[in-house]
């Protein structure tokens, strides 16, 4: 049997159980439909149905949270070093079945194999970075003054709300989940609609691997109801939210009366600026892989390539010829290096941005139409000759390369940061002031010089402008998901002013 057959063997024996019973909500450590009914999950490789999925309502999302509200006071006064346990044997789970959640992610999703394989690792990977960090994430500060002394100590919020897109969902998720857990907080996850398999994975994982009961509550549905509904609960204390900037917006509003605190990972039109000095292989191969790997679907893809004149039209050849050779299909296929986009929408999306590439008057280089003849295949887009103002150089759409050219670093500069969002940059030049000052005035939350994203877990991650609210990473997530308490304590008989005396 070739890779793809065996591979597709295997999924069809994971997928089983799904096509039995659906996919139902995890409330309270019991598997429970929604009240709302159920709405279809389909591949978008062939638009075949996987399985039907549990539609919540509101009233789902109010058990959930009740059960998140029950659990919080054990989960969070438990000895950090017991949380370090129970989310280490959460990893070591997620590395047992890494193959299965890679299968399903792949088949969910049409992410290619050779992405998803190694995503559900660095899944594991947040488990274990989190899971470490358990045993002293109450700790805080001690703050002298005269005559008094201040200690600082961390709580965990309360029970939290943790709502996720279709990019990557398997790693997506654990990246918020794991240092909720992690804090001692409980959580009410609501995954996307689109993408919902590997979040029910999870969600038995962590039972499985002793996670107590309505420590995490899974309630899958759409956005408008569960989505919100989560969004306004009264116990829900904050949200940690992935996905598009109109929606963080809404939530934003949702939220406001019950003060949730929000944590926002937003949309991006990330620039990678490549000046005439860099090591142009290397920029190649990262521009490419910025804005084809993973089918575009991340949002610190590098979308707009801003190239220097001198260099453009030799840049522009290599990428196309490249671009044109990236291997689109199956994605269970080892081969693939591109698969399906997730859904229809989607797709028509990025079929609507090639017209409006097209009108606007930039040039299709490569890509811009459909790949194969079922599921949601497009092939890899690039488009030169384009300008700053077009909405192709301004409005997300992936996998869809924008390239623009510029003189020197001052107008790269300029063309850079106009623009609504500000998630990432990337910046390849071998002129070391450039990359300090170039770096410095680059308004974006993560710049990599001479790299593609790289991720290190200690560091922070966000966005600035339209493309986020706040870090996470490393500490960040825990100041996120703790409440600092300051206890002041005099240090003698100071003097108390004695009014009324
Ligand atoms: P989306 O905003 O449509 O949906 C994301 C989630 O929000 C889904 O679970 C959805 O059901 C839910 N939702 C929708 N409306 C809601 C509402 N009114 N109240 C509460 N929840 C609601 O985004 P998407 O299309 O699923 O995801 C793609 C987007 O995510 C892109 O813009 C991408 O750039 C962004 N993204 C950002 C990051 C980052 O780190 N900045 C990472 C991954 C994806």
């Amino acid at each position: 049997m070739s890779d793809l057959a065996t591979r597709l063997a295997q999924l069809d024996t994971h997928l089983a159980r799904f096509r039995d019973g659906g996919i139902v909500n995890l409330i309270n450590g019991q598997d429970v439909p929604g009240s709302g009914g159920a709405f279809e999950t389909r591949s978008p490789v062939d638009d075949s149905l996987i399985c039907s999925v549990s539609r919540s309502t509101a009233e789902d999302v109010d058990a959930a949270a009740k059960a998140a509200k029950a659990a919080f006071p054990a989960w969070a006064a438990m000895d950090g070093k017991e949380r370090k346990k129970i989310l280490h044997r959460v990893a070591d789970a997620i590395v047992d079945r890494a193959e299965e959640i890679a299968l399903c992610e792949c088949w969910d999703t049409g992410q290619a194999w050779r992405f998803m394989s190694k995503a559900a690792l660095r899944a594991a990977e947040n488990f274990r970075f989190f899971a470490d960090q358990a045993p002293t994430a109450r700790d805080g500060q001690t703050l002298f003054a005269p005559g008094q002394m201040n200690v600082t100590a961390r709580h965990p919020i309360g029970p939290v709300g943790v709502i996720t897109p279709w990019n990557t969902p398997f790693m997506l998720s654990t990246w918020k989940i794991a240092p909720a857990l992690a804090a001692g907080c409980t959580v009410v996850h609501k995954p996307a609609e689109f993408s919902p398999l590997t979040a029910r994975l999870l969600s038995e994982i962590c039972r499985e691997a002793g996670l107590p009961d309505g420590v995490l509550n899974l309630v899958n549905g759409f956005g408008e109801d569960a989505g919100r509904a989560l969004t306004e609960h009264p116990d829900i204390k904050a949200i940690a939210f992935v996905g598009e900037s109109k929606t963080g917006s809404m939530i934003m509003k949702q939220g406001a009366d019950t003060l949730k605190r929000v944590h926002f990972e937003l949309g991006g039109k990330n620039p990678v600026i490549v000046f005439e000095d860099a090591d142009l292989e290397r920029a190649l191969d990262a521009v490419i892989f910025m804005i084809y790997s993973l089918n575009g679907e991340r949002c610190t893809s590098s979308s707009r390539l801003l190239v220097q004149e001198s260099i453009a039209a030799e840049f522009h050849d290599k990428l196309e010829a490249r671009v044109r050779n990236i291997r689109v299909g199956h994605p269970l296929d080892p081969a693939t290096e591109v698969g399906p986009l997730i859904h229809k929408v989607h797709y028509d999306k990025v079929m609507s941005y090639v017209e409006i590439g097209k009108s606007e008057g930039a040039t299709c280089r490569a890509g811009g139409a459909r790949a194969g003849e079922e599921g949601w295949f497009v092939k890899p887009t690039l488009f030169t000759d384009a300008t700053r103002n077009m909405r192709i150089a301004q409005e997300e759409v992936c996998p869809f390369l924008t390239s623009i050219t510029f003189k020197d670093e001052a107008e790269a500069l300029d063309i850079a940061n106009d623009v609504a969002y500000g998630l990432s940059g990337y910046l390849w030049t071998n002129d070391l002031t450039r990359a300090l000052n170039f770096s410095d005035k680059l308004e974006a939350g993560m710049i990599w010089v001479n790299s593609e994203n790289v991720r290190h877990l200690p560091t922070p991650f966000g966005g600035v402008k339209a493309s986020g609210v706040g870090r996470d990473g490393g500490d960040w997530s825990f100041d996120f998901y703790m409440e600092t308490k300051n206890t002041s304590f005099a240090l003698g008989s100071h003097k108390i002013q004695r009014l009324g005396a």
